[in-house]
């Protein structure tokens, strides 16, 4: 069941996407060769605590981390470690969730860490503009397929494929409400976009093979062919003015 907010839940809502967004954009800017996932997640809880939120994934289904951060290969779901360091040339993925006054943000981004390879960069670009493809369809016009198809039929033009076992969800007083919001469709199918709905918008998108499993640790995922992987995410409201960004804050 899709649950529909009040502009009041909208607006309730924008604080729980501040501190997500706060959050995310201040660990990035710690993402430096050297430091370890596990000084990053510390850097995501403090802000977070200090704000007088809480973390929604810390305890989230057993994860033991507040952020999930993945280094390459590893699309999703990356459990911070002090003995995982970053390393010139890597990209991270930091997924941040925040919960406040009885609502969830969800936002992700992929960072460079020092010197990245061109083509990689090209994945991360094509990655983060396809969220935006995504966007463009967020309105009553239109079919979550749409907003799938958009994102997917940006970055298959480069050769890149998108994750299918993972995808986007609805947003609210929990972390993850109906609808599934796949990267992937068919123009003119699935739920229409309705005033009132939230929802994580979050493209995964590998390099090679769309093929991912999961890591001995029940959480990592991983691309099967050991190609590198972006993500990027934010939490938004569809409102009767148009789409809300509530978790962007830069
Ligand atoms: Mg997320
Ligand atoms: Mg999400």
């Amino acid at each position: 069941m899709i649950r529909l907010k009040t502009s009041a839940q909208i607006q309730a809502m924008r604080e729980a996407g501040k501190i997500t967004g706060e959050a995310l954009l201040l660990a990035g800017e710690h993402v430096k060769a050297g430091v370890s996932t596990k000084y990053l997640d510390d850097i995501v809880r403090h802000h977070i605590e200090k704000r007088g939120a809480k973390p929604s994934f810390l305890g989230y289904g057993g994860f033991p981390g507040s952020a999930c951060i993945s280094i390459n290969e590893e699309v999703i779901h990356g459990i911070p470690d002090a003995n995982r360091i970053l390393q010139d040339g890597d990209i991270v993925k930091i997924d941040v969730g925040a919960f406040f006054r009885g609502y969830h943000g969800d936002s992700a981004n992929t960072f460079y860490v020092g010197n990245v390879a061109p083509d990689t960069k090209r994945l991360v670009e094509a990655t983060k503009e396809s969220f935006y493809r995504g966007l463009e369809m967020v309105n009553a016009n239109y079919r979550l397929g749409d907003v799938g198809a958009a994102i997917e039929g940006h970055v298959t033009q480069f050769g890149y494929t998108v994750v299918r076992e993972f995808v986007g969800h609805g947003v609210g007083s929990e972390l993850h409400e109906d609808p599934n919001v796949p990267n992937y469709g068919v123009p003119g199918h699935g739920f229409r976009l309705r005033p009132g709905m939230t929802i994580a918008i979050e493209p995964m998108v590998c390099a090679g093979s769309a093929k991912v499993r999961v890591l001995s640790n029940k959480w990592t995922v991983v691309t099967v062919d050991g190609s590198m992987a972006a993500h990027y995410e934010h939490t938004v409201a569809l409102t009767e003015d148009g789409p809300i960004l509530l978790t962007k804050v830069d």
